[in-house]
């Protein structure tokens, strides 16, 4: 029975579900045997270091992973980075087919002034940091000024703003990283702005998300009665239904009672950022009023970013426009490109799963005879590897290290940490 070997580089969403998707397309006369690459000592990709902290309900999908990675036919080879362990050729020589799943890292830049300032930085730096990724955890972030603005429309910003605008005690009972809750604990910041350059008929931010903000418990969401009716009136009378019910959930936030909070998280629309100003730190934001010349500025100490994100380039792989270049998953020879790298930074967790299955689907129908070609274990020269059985000895340090405080589990941040939890 013909057996292929395929290495998926990436352990976020999209290699899982390329993983899942090699699994259901075995049969009798087709089996595969997978190995996972991945530059992190841990697995999970944005389940671990993405997804905000308080929506663990989202952070479940973990389970269809560790249930995949706990088939006969997988391999973990976390630890691993492509580029100095290992290269895409030494890959492309040893396996069947190779998958790229490394997702897209890199926070877009505005390109105006100031951007590089103190006090301005990238939601993919912010995020990480709260998430306890190792690489992010020293990240200089000054929480000592009254307001933080928050530039982009969609999830990422929203999820930012709310990290930034809630009581920090709502955190306790979550895995965000115990060097942010302290840092949020002793945080001034009590106005949030959250910056639109369109108007709210536009905002790529999604329902659900918006209907959970009331049920913030000690922070006043505000959002102008105003900009939604003008919104509704030029979206007309028959508006797509997700910008309905986007425009419904806003109308809910801006039609609540005002609360007497000391914190506020406050929408802004059509508000175009130009420069960000300050004498050796960020100050202000001065932005335009979207189709007009007339500008405005808001003071404030702390700018996030987070208007969208590109793919890491990878040495021996084509980049373009911040994602690998691709014809429906299809790179070049025996590599292929699946998740966020192949089609940019968009869609939903479950997004990747029917992206992923059509991806392999086409690999399969490229196969060839099976290389039988040597074994990646052999190449990789440290005896760092964590593997799936490291793997779970950290994730249940993690979870065991939550319990006596009320976390689902308290992150390792540092990598010695996650060596010891491994027992490497
Ligand atoms: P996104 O949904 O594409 O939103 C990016 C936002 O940045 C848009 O509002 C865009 O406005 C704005 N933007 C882009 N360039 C800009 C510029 N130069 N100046 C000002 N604004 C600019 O991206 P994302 O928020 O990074 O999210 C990525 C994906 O992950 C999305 O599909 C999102 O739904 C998903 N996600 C989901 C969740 C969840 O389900 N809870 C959480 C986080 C992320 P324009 O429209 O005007 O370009």
């Amino acid at each position: 029975m013909p057996q292929y070997k395929v290495a998926i580089v990436g352990a976020g969403p999209a290699g899982y579900f390329a993983t899942l998707a090699l699994n259901n397309l075995q049969t009798e006369e087709l089996k595969f045997s997978i190995d996972m690459i991945e530059r992190l000592p841990t697995p999970w990709g944005l389940v671990r270091s993405g997804v905000a902290p308080d929506h663990p309900k989202i952070k479940t999908v973990a389970k269809v992973f560790e249930k995949v990675a706990n088939e006969p036919n997988f391999r973990l080879f976390a630890n691993v980075e492509l580029g100095s362990d290992l290269t895409i050729e030494q890959l492309k020589d040893m396996y069947d087919a190779v998958v790229i799943a490394t997702g897209s890292a890199l926070g877009k830049r505005l390109g105006i002034p100031g951007e590089d300032m103190p006090g301005s930085m990238s939601a993919a730096a912010f995020v990480p940091w709260y998430n306890s990724h190792p690489d992010f955890k020293d990240e200089e972030i000054d929480l000592s000024c009254d307001t933080a603005v928050v530039i982009g429309a969609g999830n990422v910003a929203m999820d930012v703003a709310r990290m930034l605008a809630l009581e920090p005690s709502e955190l306790d009972p979550t895995d965000t990283a115990d060097h942010a809750i302290d840092a949020f604990k002793e945080s001034a910041i009590r106005n949030v702005v959250i910056s639109a350059r369109r108007g709210p008929e536009h905002a790529a931010f999604t329902s659900p998300e918006l209907r959970e903000l009331p049920k913030l418990e000690h922070t006043i969401v505000i959002i102008e009665k105003s900009d939604i009716a003008a919104a509704l009136s030029r979206v007309g009378d028959a508006p797509e239904k997700d910008v309905k019910s986007n425009l419904d959930a806003m109308l809910l936030i801006a039609e609540q009672e005002p609360t007497n909070h000391a914190r506020t998280m406050k929408f802004q629309f059509l508000a175009t950022p130009v420069e960000i100003k300050g004498a050796n730190r960020v100050e202000e934001v001065v932005f335009k009023k979207t189709g007009t010349d007339e500008t405005f500025s808001i003071k404030c100490g702390l700018v996030i970013t987070a208007i969208g994100y590109e793919a890491a380039p990878l040495e021996g792989i084509p980049y373009e426009k911040g994602k690998v270049v691709n014809v429906e998953g299809r790179v070049k020879e025996n590599i292929y490109v699946v998740g966020w790298a192949k089609r940019g930074p968009s869609g939903v967790i479950g997004t990747n799963k029917s992206d992923a299955a059509d991806v392999m689907k086409l690999l399969v129908e490229d196969l060839k005879a099976p290389k039988n070609a040597g074994d990646v274990a052999e190449i990789i020269a440290h005896n760092k590897v964590v593997t799936q059985m490291h793997w779970q000895a950290i994730n249940e340090a993690e979870i065991a290290a939550g319990e006596p405080v009320g976390k689902p589990r308290r992150k390792a941040v540092t990598r010695e940490e996650l060596f010891k939890h491994a027992g490497l």
